[in-house]
């Protein structure tokens, strides 16, 4: 029988070539061994979000995006956590099994809390307990995961084998599954890829879009001139040249090392592997998005699937909590 994998995602909208190396290819590959839930954190996305106004939008884009890339909503079940409320309500139980000393002391839930002190919510401290609902409501054994995420994972395991072991057995203890290209940088060749911090690539981005961008590359602080030689370990375009144009690296790392070529033809030759690496998933993307109908029933078909597992999964956690109604009558 096959595993079942569970990831969400915060729907940050139109995705970047970080979310495509980091994760997205891996979730397409996962799909051929693992029974895969891939699902849209809204819920999670409100622990942050004061502005809600482009919720929907993003995760449209988003979808839009997994579809053309290569989720298959025949294989895998793709949908919106808010759209199964079962979720909500798992939530609410585990917390009451979850130390509150172990969801203060999580690194992430400090960090938020410095950036954003006029909103320290509960749903900040809670978010571990949310995830961990997230994951055990559809029993996945796998997660994959960045090697950032780990101690995240391992808080999911904590409280899923604290509710196993206070009220019997239930939940597999989800196993981390490490992806293969966990860290992105973006252009400014400091911060990971993120479309905050204003350093990303969008894959549905036009070839012109992804050559102006990529001219913005911070490369080897370095290299000045053009005569000087580059160091290609640690100039962030060429990390992303390993990736987009492989069979060159070798190549244009001998030519950065020896001056022979210069950033801007680098950079150049990195726009058009980029380019062309995502041509199909912009020809796709183009074509579903003449489709609304068919990416709603996608969702709508996912949170359908999800749902029954979730039921079944909600059902015996109340029975083991003792939350199944007896009536009085049949009491002795
Ligand atoms: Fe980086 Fe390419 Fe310039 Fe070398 S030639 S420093 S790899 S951008």
């Amino acid at each position: 029988m096959r595993k079942r994998v569970f990831s969400g995602t915060r729907p940050t909208g139109r995705q970047h070539i970080g979310n495509y190396l980091g994760a997205l290819q891996n979730y397409v590959e996962l799909q051929e061994e693992y029974d895969c839930i891939y699902c849209i954190v809204d819920i999670h996305a409100l622990t942050t979000l004061e502005d809600t106004d482009k919720l929907q939008e993003n995760i449209y884009e988003m979808m839009l995006d997994w579809l053309a890339v290569g989720l298959d909503p025949q294989r895998s079940i793709l949908f919106i956590q808010s759209h199964v409320p079962e979720v909500m309500e798992l939530y609410t139980l585990l917390s009451m099994v979850t130390p509150l000393n172990w969801l203060l002391r999580v690194p992430t839930f400090k960090e938020k809390a410095r950036l954003q002190p006029h909103n320290v919510n509960y749903g900040l401290v809670g978010y571990p307990v949310l995830m961990t609902a997230d994951i055990v409501l559809y029993k996945a054994e796998v997660v994959p995961v960045g090697e950032d995420q780990l101690p995240h994972l391992e808080l999911a395991r904590e409280i899923a084998r604290r509710f196993n072991s206070l009220f019997g057995h239930v939940f597999p203890e989800p196993q981390a599954k490490l992806t293969p290209f966990p860290l992105v940088l973006g252009l400014d060749g400091v911060q990971k890829m993120s479309k905050s911090y204003n350093n990303d690539i969008e894959m549905a981005a036009t070839p012109q879009q992804i050559l102006e961008r990529v001219m913005t590359a911070v490369t080897d602080p370095a290299r000045r001139y053009r005569s000087d030689s580059g160091h290609p370990e640690v100039c962030n375009v060429f990390q992303l040249q390993q990736s987009f144009n492989p069979l060159r690296a070798e190549e244009i790392s001998t030519a950065c090392r020896s001056a022979n070529i210069g950033c801007v033809d680098c950079k150049e030759l990195l726009a058009q592997g980029i380019s062309s690496a995502l041509e199909p998933f912009r020809e796709k993307r183009g074509a579903l998005a003449a489709k609304p109908h068919y990416i709603e029933e996608a969702l709508s078909n996912g949170a359908g699937r999800a749902e029954a597992i979730a039921r079944e999964t909600l059902g015996e956690v109340k029975e083991k909590m003792g939350l199944v109604w007896a009536s009085r009558l049949d009491l002795p």
